[in-house]
């Protein structure tokens, strides 16, 4: 059962204000162009900031809060990604987004 703790809450804020300090890429799709500033609650904005986790919280919760476990990625990407577990390729697009 995942739990929104105080404490992951604010690992995740830090982890957020990390990653856009260094416009860090989204490591689904390995694009660099993740909309920190937005709202976490846009919903209608795919490119949005979203922590991931590397092992899902469904089979690994031990980890929810463990920022060895944290990984930035675009709200679609993950949401795209689902609960699958990791696996090699999965960093390769299969699109090409280009933006201006
Ligand atoms: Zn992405």
């Amino acid at each position: 059962m995942r739990v929104q703790t105080r404490a992951f809450n604010e690992l995740r804020a830090e982890f957020r204000a990390q990653c856009a300090e260094e416009d860090a890429a989204c490591w689904l799709c390995g694009q660099r162009n993740i909309d920190y500033p937005a709202p976490f609650d846009d919903y209608s904005n795919d490119d949005r900031f979203q922590l991931d986790h590397y092992w899902p919280v469904s089979t690994h919760p031990e980890l929810q809060a463990d920022p060895a476990n944290f990984r930035a990625s675009h709200a679609g990407c993950n949401r795209e990604r689902g609960n699958k577990p990791p696996r090699p390729g999965l960093g390769i697009p299969s699109q090409v987004w280009v933006r201006v």
